[in-house]
């Protein structure tokens, strides 16, 4: 069984290709939503959200996402910072949740994060889903009801993306012109075709 990283800048699709794949009967994880998760029921993660940025995190024990959010969005140190804590925590439940995936040619794990988590190095292959900046600013803003700044803030915190495109081994492009599900089957067939070459070896 092979493990495909999914990966691309804020926006680019990820979400929207790993679902594609999943209707293909392919198990995804999703390092984002196990991250979320985790901040509210890993005590280790907890304990060391609340020592470095206070109680207040946290409210009836539930996390303050919004808070949360106005505090890293507004610093790169202390999102890293947050990102440090929590990247240990899903790459654990990431191998976890692998090692219980069976009969299938490949599992896929999507991540905005992937190569600046250090996750990349356990994969076989990342493919990149590849959108525009302004594409991104544009379907960021409509989603989640984002000034154009924010977003703009956003995407500057992460790697970027040429650098992030270079580094993937496949990749697929989403700029509302060219189709998703073509490209989908396309690779789900390259990498059903390397994944019967593992066996072989
Ligand atoms: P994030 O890193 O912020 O979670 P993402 O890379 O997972 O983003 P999605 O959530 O998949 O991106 O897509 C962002 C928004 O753009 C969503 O509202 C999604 O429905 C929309 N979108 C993505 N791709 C397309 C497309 N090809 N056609 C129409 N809408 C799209």
């Amino acid at each position: 069984m092979l493990k495909i990283g999914l990966t691309g800048g804020i926006g680019s699709g990820k979400t929207t290709v790993a679902k594609v794949f999943e209707t293909l009967g392919i198990p995804v994880y999703y390092a984002d939503a196990a991250a979320k998760r985790l901040l509210n029921t890993n005590d280790t993660v907890k304990d060391a959200v609340i020592k470095h940025f206070g109680h207040e995190v946290y409210k009836n024990g539930e996390l303050d996402r919004k808070y949360l959010a106005g505090i890293v969005f507004n610093s790169k140190e202390k999102l890293e910072l947050l990102n440090s804590l929590t990247h240990p925590a899903v790459i654990a439940d990431a191998d976890e949740w692998m090692q219980q995936q069976k009969d299938v040619p490949y599992i896929i794990k999507e991540a905005a994060l992937l190569f600046e988590s250090g996750a990349a190095a356990k994969l076989d292959y990342v493919i990149g889903v590849y959108a525009p900046h302004h594409v991104r600013v544009k379907r960021v803003m409509d989603r989640d009801g984002l000034s154009k700044e924010d977003v703009a803030k956003r995407i500057s915190r992460q790697l970027d993306e040429e650098i992030k495109i270079k580094r993937c081994d496949f990749v697929i492009t989403n700029n509302n012109r060219e189709l998703i599900l073509p490209q989908v089957l396309d690779m789900d067939k390259k990498l059903r075709a390397l994944a019967m070459e593992q066996v072989k070896e």
